[in-house]
């Protein structure tokens, strides 16, 4: 058998206890990976991992409270705060997803809370998510872990809509999920999952790391450029959450282990792994370095953003969109759904998507880097993440263009002859 009819079982093993692993390394080890390897070596890699996740295996009181209140408030905001009726993009059985707009607003009073709670009123201190964080990760490992397998259930015996489907095999089928558009009680699974609990937890841990190196250092220049690139990217994805809803995460993926446990644990423990590690090394840049890395990791956000309202845009202006100055350049390409139905969707040959038709990623990638650079180069640990990105985004270029390539046949292959690239022009 291939290696990748293994990759499902492999990542469900590995990655739950490798997010452990990067919060004991952080904590324990100084964020060195030599320092985990050296223990894998000397005390052997199962005792290891035994001595690292069993105190926090399942979770701590604190913990549990901790993500309990977080996770009310964001499924109460999702409910009860105004905004408009967004829809998701037609899936090919005809199911027009329906998502209430009001991600931004949720966003802003999460932060206001957490801020006004801490420093304001005195409730906890901001330090709080740090200080408790291997009880919490403990606790959100065995809460993912289960709540996938209740998806799965709930996939098999009581689906939401016609988007589902089992493979026949349990480990694929809890790995990649059964349903593409789960609901429970009213709320949408991905956009809890991903956007409300995963994206929004990302801003108030590296606010939280933030506080507590002022607490034992002062603030240092380096976790203020890493902790402000990341909150410009969070504050970007909630502005335009509704852009979201028409990813390949929430068109394609459907609600198992790689998404939902990716958004509720992944997210924590690995995005936030740079400002983790800041926390015990308050490096000083200086105002050049600083400035210097705020300015490009800034505008490479900005780049990114920009292409995917190219995109966006240019699909709801019906190809009536004008680019840099000029009106858009566009293939209208066909594709049939899965009941045979002819459709169409303009495929953007101008703009970002002109020059590569993954161009995004270099933005996404390079916007990463510059938070992670602050860390200096005594570890890997602060570049992790960006690796793991890279990788990732390599993977979903090949992933995305496979797609197209079935989903629109001679049409992908004319936007290909016009656009050779996927990433970076002459080289990938
Ligand atoms: P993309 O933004 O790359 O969009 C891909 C989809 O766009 C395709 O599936 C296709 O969908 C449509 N499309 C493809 N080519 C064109 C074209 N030429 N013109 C118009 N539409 C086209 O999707 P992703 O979900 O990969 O990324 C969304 C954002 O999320 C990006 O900014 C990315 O950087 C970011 N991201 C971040 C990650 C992280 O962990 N930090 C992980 C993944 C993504 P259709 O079927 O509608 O035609």
């Amino acid at each position: 058998m291939k290696l990748k009819n293994y990759l499902p079982l492999l990542l469900i093993a590995l990655c739950p206890p490798f997010a452990m692993c990067i919060w004991y390394t952080n904590f324990e080890l100084g964020g060195s990976f030599a320092r985990l390897f050296s223990l894998f070596a000397t005390e052997g890699l199962p005792q290891t991992l035994v001595k690292i996740w069993k105190p926090v295996f399942f979770g701590t009181p604190a913990a549990w409270l901790i993500i309990g209140i977080f996770a009310a408030v964001q499924l109460l905001f999702i409910k009860i705060l105004p905004g408009k009726t967004a829809y998701g993009p037609e899936t090919i059985n005809h199911h027009i997803p329906v998502y209430k707009a009001n991600g931004l607003l949720a966003y802003l009073l999460t932060l206001g809370l957490f801020l006004g709670c801490s420093y304001g009123l005195g409730f906890f201190e901001a330090s709080v998510v740090y200080n408790h964080f291997g009880g919490i990760l403990g606790a959100l490992n065995l809460f993912s872990l289960l709540f996938c397998l209740l998806l799965y259930v709930k996939g098999r015996l009581a689906p939401s809509g016609p988007d589902h489907g089992s493979s026949g095999n349990f480990i694929f089928d809890y790995f990649w999920g059964l349903e593409l558009y789960p609901r429970i009680a009213g709320w949408d699974v991905k956009q809890f999952t991903n956007s409300r609990f995963g994206m929004m937890s990302w801003p108030v841990i590296v606010l939280s790391f933030a506080a507590k190196q002022h607490e034992l250092h002062g603030i240092s220049d380096s976790m203020l450029v890493s902790v402000l690139l990341q909150l410009a990217y969070v504050t970007i994805f909630f502005y335009y959450e509704t852009g979201y809803f028409t990813t390949m995460d929430i068109q394609h993926d459907r609600a198992g282990f790689y998404l939902c446990w990716g958004c509720m644990v992944w997210i924590p423990s690995v995005y936030t792994s740079t400002a983790m590690y800041l926390v015990n090394y308050p490096n000083q840049l200086g105002w050049f370095w600083a400035a210097l890395l705020l300015a490009v990791g800034g505008w490479c956000l900005y780049m990114k953003t920009n292409a995917n309202r190219q995109r966006i845009n240019v699909r709801a202006a019906n190809g009536n969109y004008q680019i840099w100055g000029k009106p858009a350049k566009y293939i209208r390409a066909k594709y049939t759904t899965a009941q045979g139905q002819e459709k169409e969707n303009i495929l953007l040959t101008s703009g970002w998507w002109g020059i590569a038709s993954h161009f995004h990623y270099l933005g996404e990638i390079v916007g990463s880097l510059c938070w992670s650079l602050p860390g200096l180069f005594r570890h890997f640990m602060p570049y992790f993440y960006v690796v793991y990105l890279t990788i990732l985004l390599c993977h979903r270029a090949f992933r995305d263009d496979a797609r197209c390539a079935a989903k629109y046949g001679p049409w992908w292959e004319a936007y290909r002859k016009q656009v050779k690239y996927k990433v970076i022009p002459g080289i990938f």
